[in-house]
């Protein structure tokens, strides 16, 4: 096992009627920047509630944070939190109301051009200077409520970039299971492919000695493919709702890639096609999964082996069991509704693994994944063979 260091300060308050408490978490007497998105809280409810909760605190409301954030709007908000004197951000709302709050709480201190954050890949250490938050999570896919990382779309030149840092966690992350009820069917299984994909990340790279850990990630995957086509049609059950939001916030919290090797190719090259075409999120990791698994077949048909016996009870050598794992991969992103062909979620894609191809190199990426071996060329027979 790798040597690690796990640390994770986030105060996660989970289930029924938790968004009551609020006001025991969020510090007193602090000026509030109430965060959230296109204004789906005013239609189930959620702003409500926190409003109920907070009705001592001065509160500021800075609404309009769209899916996959904004740089521009974010910047709108840094402006609002400088002039006002803001001192504590809520973030309410999916991945990207909380991802956007990381960037606007680390951007409204930093010194310098705000772009460099994502573009430079400044690192937010514990102890850096930046606007404490807390979140109520109404999405279950990120895993943002309890991590410290953020992906920041810069729409003048649509790139899609992360920041993180230690110093980006949250204070607090209220999480209670009930809020999925008014998720339309499209975003339900968008969270469950999204944490099914960020387990794989961490888990489908190659056979190694953390036991635990393998172990973590199977039952993370094996409870998603239990409970995953269920909630999309029935999310007001709440035995499947509370598994759901428990697995997706487990499957990207830090614990699962402890002391292992991670691959996150399928985000990098994913994050990419929702900054050409906008295609959600867990939509574009579907599309281009597959089709690193079979380029990527021989660093990994070990792990897909050990993946389609423990997980789906697969037989056979190890070879047929890995082909079939990521058969059964594919279907399982059938069921849950999604369309596993770029062609199918975009027109005029002839053009895209060339793209890609020259926005790595202008980054200076030369290879991806756990063994650094997923070259730019590999990139581009993966996104080939996922047209
Ligand atoms: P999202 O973009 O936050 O939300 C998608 C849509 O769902 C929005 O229209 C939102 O409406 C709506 N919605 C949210 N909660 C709802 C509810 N309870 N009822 C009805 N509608 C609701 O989706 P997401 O999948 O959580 O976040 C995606 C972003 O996170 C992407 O940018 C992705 O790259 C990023 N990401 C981050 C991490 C990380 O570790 N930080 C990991 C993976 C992906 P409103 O706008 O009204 O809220
Ligand atoms: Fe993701």
């Amino acid at each position: 096992m790798n040597n690690f260091d796990l640390y994770n300060p986030v105060n996660y308050v989970f289930g029924k009627g938790q968004i009551a408490k609020l006001s025991d978490l969020t510090p007193k007497n602090t000026k509030i920047l109430f965060a959230y998105g296109g204004g789906s809280i005013f239609k189930n409810g959620v702003y409500q509630q926190v409003k109920a909760a907070l009705e001592n605190y001065e509160i500021v409301e800075f609404g309009g944070i769209e899916p996959n954030p904004k740089y521009e709007t974010l910047m709108k908000a840094v402006e609002v939190i400088r002039s006002e004197k803001i001192e504590f951000i809520l973030a309410v709302g999916g991945g990207s109301v909380i991802d956007g709050v990381k960037f606007i709480s680390a951007a409204v201190n930093y010194e310098g051009d705000a772009a460099d954050i994502l573009r430079k890949k400044i690192l937010f250490k514990e102890g850096a200077n930046v606007i404490p938050f807390g979140t109520v999570l109404t999405l279950p896919a990120t895993g943002s409520e309890m991590n410290s990382g953020a992906v920041v779309t810069i729409n003048a030149t649509q790139e899609k970039l992360t920041l993180g840092g230690s110093a980006l966690f949250p204070k607090f992350s209220i999480v209670d299971p009930t809020v999925i009820v008014s998720l339309p069917k499209r975003q339900l299984q968008n969270g469950v492919v999204d944490a099914f994909t960020h387990v794989m990340e961490q888990y489908l790279t190659y056979p190694h000695d953390a036991l635990l850990q393998d172990r973590f990630s199977e039952s993370i995957l094996q409870t998603l493919i239990e409970i995953g086509p269920e909630v999309v049609e029935n999310p007001s059950d709440y035995k499947l709702a509370s598994n759901f939001v428990w697995s997706a916030t487990m499957a990207l919290n830090g614990l699962i890639q402890k002391g292992v090797p991670s691959d996150w190719a399928t985000h990098m090259i994913g994050h990419e096609l929702t900054a050409l075409y906008e295609i959600d999120h867990a939509r574009t990791l579907a599309i281009i999964a597959p089709s690193l698994y079979r380029v990527m077949f021989e660093t990994k048909k070990d792990k897909l082996a050990q993946y389609g016996k423990r997980v789906w009870n697969l037989t056979g050598s190890t070879e047929e069991v890995a082909e079939k794992a990521i058969e059964k991969t594919v279907e399982f992103f059938h069921t849950m509704g999604m369309k596993t062909k770029l062609s199918e979620n975009a027109d005029n894609y002839e053009k895209t693994a060339d793209f890609i191809v020259n926005r790595f190199e202008e980054r200076g990426w030369k290879a991806l994944g756990e063994k650094q071996n997923i070259t730019l060329e590999k990139v581009k027979e993966i996104v080939e063979m996922s047209y």
